[in-house]
């Protein structure tokens, strides 16, 4: 999966100030970098950015879904077009 074009879709703001820039230190042994808002200084795993954001996180699995969605439908219409090609009797889209 492309991450970076999932990602985008998902704007985190801090939960203190609303913030939406924040500094993050990557730390691989935990598997869990802290999140610093230069703002207002507040310092914050990755987790808990995440849970303190639940409803635009939530809203943008919906739209992650009707994208994955649509990518879907066009891979099985390109397999329609494939199985048929050949034939003129049958023709799709
Ligand atoms: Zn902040």
């Amino acid at each position: 999966m492309d991450s970076d074009k999932y990602s985008r879709l998902v704007t985190l703001l801090c939960p203190t100030c609303g913030n939406s820039l924040f500094e993050q230190s990557e730390d691989d042994e935990n598997q869990e970098g802290m999140i610093h808002c230069p703002s207002c200084d507040r310092t914050m795993s990755k987790s808990e950015l995440i849970r303190e954001n639940g409803e635009v996180v939530d809203g943008a699995v919906d739209e992650m879904n009707d994208e994955l969605l649509a990518d879907a439908q066009k891979e099985v219409l390109e397999m329609l077009r494939n199985a048929f090609k050949g034939s003129k009797y049958i023709r799709i889209g």
